[in-house]
């Protein structure tokens, strides 16, 4: 995953997917160690691999993607369906770490299709509109000197994206509460931006974006449906 190997330096598929997508299905399943290595390589972009006589620095900005189930039996979607004991399930929340987690922009959890929307799918919007919308939002974000809001480092984020007085009472509230970290105090701001850009409004950021923002990445672990996305530079 992160790249090594004893004689001769390999790139780990966290540099083979530098600029693109690295998916991660069934993410509990990996090992802990593994996934906590993501973490530096997911602030900055590469990954330094140190061994006997060798060092080396190789790039990794991707976008992580990652799925799980809602719990090792599959079934808590639904009511009444899982087996897990609350053992299982807190040994099955446990297996992602609290600051790996906190990387993730999005955590957005899927619900049980109804069986009715698997045999009739209602119509959704389409690719193409989505794109259109999603391209304005970058060149947006471009206009401010970034590739994507994302990228912002925190020392610009007040200057990019600044906050209305509701806004910043929100995020007050919720850092004093702790249900909002430095690192996650960030990334809410420019996910926040996104949302504004998405909607082709300027900044100063309101309270509903960033009340958006927050929303959007608290799906709990273990015992809901969930996939989850992080930014790696790329996705807000
Ligand atoms: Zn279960």
């Amino acid at each position: 995953m992160i790249g090594g190997g004893s004689h001769h330096l390999r790139p780990g598929e966290i540099s083979l997917a530098s600029g693109g997508v690295l998916f991660l299905d069934e993410l509990p399943e990996f090992s802990p160690a593994v996934l906590d290595a993501l973490r530096t390589p997911l602030e900055e972009g590469v990954v330094r691999i140190a061994r006997a006589h060798v060092r080396a620095t190789m790039p990794a900005r991707f976008v992580l993607v990652a799925a799980m189930n809602p719990c090792p039996c599959g079934a808590a979607g639904g009511p009444g369906h899982c087996r897990c004991t609350p053992v299982a399930l807190a040994r099955y929340a446990r297996r992602l770490s609290g600051p790996l987690l906190d990387r993730f922009d999005l955590q957005v959890m899927v619900p049980v299709p109804e069986p009715s929307a698997l045999f009739d799918p209602a119509a959704g919007e389409s690719t193409a509109v989505v794109a259109e919308r999603v391209v304005a939002a970058r060149l947006r974000a471009r206009s401010r000197g970034v590739v994507c809001n994302a990228r912002i480092v925190g020392s610009e984020v007040d200057a990019l994206a600044p906050l209305d007085s509701a806004a910043r009472a929100t995020l007050e509230q919720a850092v004093a509460s702790q249900r909002l970290s430095a690192r996650g105090l960030r990334r809410v701001r420019t996910l926040a931006l996104t949302l504004a850009d998405l909607a082709g409004q300027d900044p100063p950021l309101g309270r509903v974006h960033v009340l958006e923002a927050m929303a959007l990445r608290q799906a709990p672990v273990g015992g809901v449906d969930q996939w989850a996305v992080t930014d790696g530079g790329e996705a807000s």
